[in-house]
């Protein structure tokens, strides 16, 4: 058996974030995923702003690392394109301009098979990070002095004094133990496919969301990749695929054969993958994240951004809140609930109010007319653009929010 302070299940985004920056803390753990890296995740692949921001914050030399690495397509933003085809650029970085850009791009476009594959090349960097690949941990019981975890023959087994629960979307210790459960109103499923020679992407790499009438309040998705290649999907919630009786992958095939602007830019492009689906879990409800003695990130923790669909960005800042709350609980020799609420509270300070206001614009788009408003209005107010952007980067949407002046601009900027 291995004992540990800290062990954390699950090496995708939101662990290695959370080993990634507990390294900076020069406190050690164990990392421990079902999979052996490099391993797929079903994904739009989109890095938004948010992921280098949140890496350059644990350690700016693994944003510069990631900056070189080459498995990717830069993304200087995104395009929204609403039910009457009006479309919305929004960039990452608030004063981008096409013709003065400079540097390195904001966001990038990376299957996730390579990006995961990278976060955990640099856990393996880090001297205090002990991680078990091809191990699922299915057993989790709490003992007066920490958590016993192991796998379902018992074969591996880790003694932890606290648990960080990074295990994605079908995570049982969210259910199980957190009891949080798949609500279909809070919930998004999508499928993915990768194409090659989808004509008409942005010279700049903006990822394209496509608000299409049929799919409201969910959307059909085009992230141009390296190599000609795409990352295409559609995404929307459970709750209207399920009153709808929706194939989504029956759906994909006929926006991509008869919608007027989709035929044409797919005339020849080919599928190069399976079309596969997966869960979202959606952030746009308040939850209880922690306990005794564990604190749940990333897709088990249901931070999805309910407008957008990303949660990468998400994880990485869930999973480096987590290695300080752990910090904190290791210095105090307490792992208690009341003292791990301070987790929760620390989740929603920084993601709550982009949360909430994601919710609100999803809510918005059920509404086709209020919906193809707000694009039009968007398109010619530079400070709700500005506010957008700030969601995909800066992440400290609260301090913009919190300006009275922020309100007056926009009221006058109509
Ligand atoms: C169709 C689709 C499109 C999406 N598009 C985007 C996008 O473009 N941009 C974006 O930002 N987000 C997107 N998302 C969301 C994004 O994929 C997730 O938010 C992100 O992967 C969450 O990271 P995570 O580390 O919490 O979980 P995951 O990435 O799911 O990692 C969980 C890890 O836990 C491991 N694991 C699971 N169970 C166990 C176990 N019992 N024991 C040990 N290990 C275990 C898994 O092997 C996995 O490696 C999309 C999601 C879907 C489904």
């Amino acid at each position: 058996m291995i004992a540990t302070d800290v062990c954390i299940i699950g090496a995708g985004p939101a662990g290695a974030a959370a080993a990634l920056q507990l390294q900076q803390l020069n406190i050690p753990c164990v990392v421990v995923d079902k999979a052996v890296f490099p391993r797929d995740k079903i994904c739009g692949d989109g890095l938004s702003g948010k992921v280098l921001t949140a890496l350059n914050r644990i350690d700016k030399s693994i944003g510069d690392r990631l900056c070189r690495f080459p498995a990717k397509e830069g993304s200087w933003g995104v395009t929204f394109s609403a039910p009457s085809r009006d479309s919305l650029d929004i960039a990452y970085q608030p004063d981008y301009n096409s013709h003065t850009k400079s540097g390195i791009p904001a966001g990038f476009v990376c299957k996730r098979i390579d990006f995961d594959n990278f976060l955990v090349e640099e856990m393996k960097r880090c001297a205090g990070i002990q991680l078990f690949q091809g191990q699922a941990v299915d057993k989790y019981s709490l003992q007066h002095d920490g958590y016993l975890l192991s796998s379902a023959d018992g074969s591996f087994s880790v003694k932890a004094k606290l648990v960080i629960v990074a295990n994605g979307a079908h995570s049982s210790f969210t259910k199980e133990t957190a009891n949080i459960h798949m609500e279909p109103q809070h919930y998004c499923a999508g499928i993915r496919a990768y194409y090659k020679g989808v004509t008409g992407l942005s010279p700049d790499g903006f990822i394209e969301l496509h608000f299409l009438r049929s799919l409201l309040p969910g959307y059909f998705w085009i992230f141009p990749l390296p190599n000609g290649e795409a990352n295409v999907g559609i995404s929307i919630l459970s709750s209207v695929v399920r009153k709808r009786k929706m194939n989504l992958k029956k759906m994909l095939q006929e926006v991509i054969a008869n919608d007027l602007v989709m035929k044409k830019r797919f005339k020849n492009a080919t599928v190069v993958s399976a079309i596969e689906g997966f869960g979202l879990p959606l952030g746009s409800k308040r939850r209880v994240l922690s306990g005794d003695r564990f604190m749940l990130t990333g897709d088990a923790a249901y931070l999805i951004d309910p407008f957008t669909g990303e949660g990468i960005g998400n994880a990485l800042y869930s999973g480096r809140i987590a290695a300080q709350q752990s910090a904190a609980c290791l210095k105090a020799n307490n792992f208690s609930a009341a003292v791990m609420k301070a987790y929760d509270d620390e989740v929603y300070r920084i993601l709550g109010p982009e949360l909430r206001l994601s919710t609100r614009l999803q809510r918005l788009a059920n509404n086709t007319w209020l919906f193809n408003f707000l694009m039009k209005t968007a398109m010619r107010n530079k400070q709700l653009r500005e506010l957008m952007s700030c969601m995909f980067y800066e992440i400290d949407l609260r301090k913009k929010l919190a300006q009275p002046s922020f309100y007056v601009k926009m009221l006058l900027n109509r």
